[in-house]
């Protein structure tokens, strides 16, 4: 797992210290998928920090690794990061291979895609259905949830999230 870390800048609204050494970004090597197959599918598949082709019991699977960002109270460590994988079809992994490497590439329309790794939250969040944007070159895909979902996931990157709830973040990962 990927991580950065920052400090808070003001005092914690809900235990009333000044959390230090927050997790910002934390990040999924592979799609949970990687793990899953066996090891000849993983012999013949590839596995970039960005894009993961993986044969998956005869059928070819596409996934690309984007951001999908949760804001938070304080401006030292907004936004949460969780730097994860999304599912997509074949037509969107061609389209991302061809704009790759377009300087115009974040005027490519949004794509549609599944989110392909389990997330800390009371409901399962691999399979939620997401909208991959891409953005300029050297900025990894923005990766939004549906408007009207009501899972967790998408509350907390829709209004938001207190420095108080990255600590619990940071913490829940390291178990
Ligand atoms: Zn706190």
């Amino acid at each position: 797992m990927a991580r950065v870390t920052g400090d808070a800048l003001t005092l914690c609204g809900v235990c009333n210290r000044r959390h230090t050494n927050l997790t910002r970004l934390l990040g999924a090597s592979a799609p949970d998928a990687w793990l899953a197959v066996s090891e000849g599918e993983r012999l013949e598949a590839e596995l970039t920090p960005d894009v993961c082709i993986l044969p998956d019991n005869g059928v070819i699977r596409h996934f690309i690794r984007g951001h999908l960002q949760l804001p938070v109270d304080d401006p030292a460590i907004t936004p949460f990061v969780w730097s994860i994988w999304v599912e997509v079809d074949e037509e969107s992994m061609r389209l991302i291979a061809r704009h790759w490497s377009d300087p115009n590439r974040a005027a490519t329309r949004p794509l549609d895609g599944q989110l392909s790794n389990e997330l800390p939250y009371p409901e399962p969040t691999k399979g939620l259905a997401v909208e991959v944007h891409t953005r300029d070159m050297g900025q990894a895909p923005l990766i939004m949830l549906a408007r009207g979902s009501r899972h967790a996931l998408a509350v907390e990157q829709r209004e938001g999230i207190t420095a108080h709830r990255v600590a619990e973040l940071g913490e829940l990962l390291q178990r």
